[in-house]
């Protein structure tokens, strides 16, 4: 999980707001599947469930809007832009009509997650009650769903830096051609975009990259042969931002 920045309400539900909060108490209908509501919040978070972190649009893992306090008991935020977030089904499973005002959990547009959770053997664990709680309502640790991709994913990233390694350390800075650089480069950034916002599990993935020995052997050997550029230093200022706590 990682924090979102809320972008300002959309102007037209603004206007509309009134209006479908009545319809909603009257009718029950959806009012808030609307392009104007559901585009900017799936644009909030990158197409990816504001808990998880799974690519929403992907098979079976269509966005679903989340009303973060139950709709069915909160019915004057039913379209209020602040109570809203994208998420996948199975969240939206897990959390249910679970009432955040009587035992709050995490809202990523409103609290940073890294102060709530931490990583340990690559499952996500609460540092407080809030992340605790959230962990265990989400089931954030969901074998099937959501632990092996997070876990293959990350894994995958980390054979990509010793690959990267072993490509850097061969590389010889006064002999060596733009086309061996150019390789290293390509490798190098996509290791630190999978670390960033935009890519799935980024939360994880930052953590597990930034915490592993090689990484740093492996941007020591950038630096002294001067490969490291500033975008990679931009992508690994994102990382450290989303990265957790990690703990054995
Ligand atoms: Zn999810």
């Amino acid at each position: 999980m990682i924090r979102l920045k809320r972008p300002e309400c959309p102007q037209k539900l603004a206007l509309e707001k009134a209006e479908l909060t009545e319809v909603y108490k009257l009718k029950k209908s959806s009012v808030w599947k609307r392009t104007f509501i559901t585009n900017p919040l799936q644009k909030m978070s990158n197409d990816k469930c504001c808990f998880c972190e799974c690519k929403l649009g992907e098979e079976g893992k269509y966005m679903q809007v989340e009303h973060f306090h139950p709709k069915d008991v909160y019915e004057d935020e039913v379209v209020d832009w602040n109570n809203l977030l994208p998420i996948c089904m199975r969240c939206n499973t897990h959390k249910g009509s679970h009432d955040t005002y009587v035992n709050e959990i995490i809202d990523p547009t409103v609290r940073n997650p890294p102060d709530h959770l931490y990583l340990s053997k690559y499952r996500l664990k609460g540092k407080d009650d809030l992340g605790e709680l959230t962990v265990r309502i989400l089931d954030l640790n969901d074998t099937e769903e959501i632990s092996v991709p997070r876990f293959k994913i990350a894994n995958a990233v980390v054979d990509k830096i010793e690959e990267a390694l072993d490509l850097v350390e061969l590389y010889n800075p006064e002999t060596g051609n733009a086309l061996e650089k150019a390789r290293i480069v390509r490798k190098v950034r996509s290791i630190l975009k999978q670390c960033t916002s935009k890519y799935v599990y980024s939360a994880v993935v930052a953590t597990v990259v930034l915490s592993d020995h090689l990484y740093d052997e492996l941007k020591s050997v950038l630096v002294n042969k001067d490969i490291w550029t500033s975008d990679m230093q931009t992508f690994e200022d994102i990382a450290k931002t989303l990265k957790l706590d990690i703990k054995p």
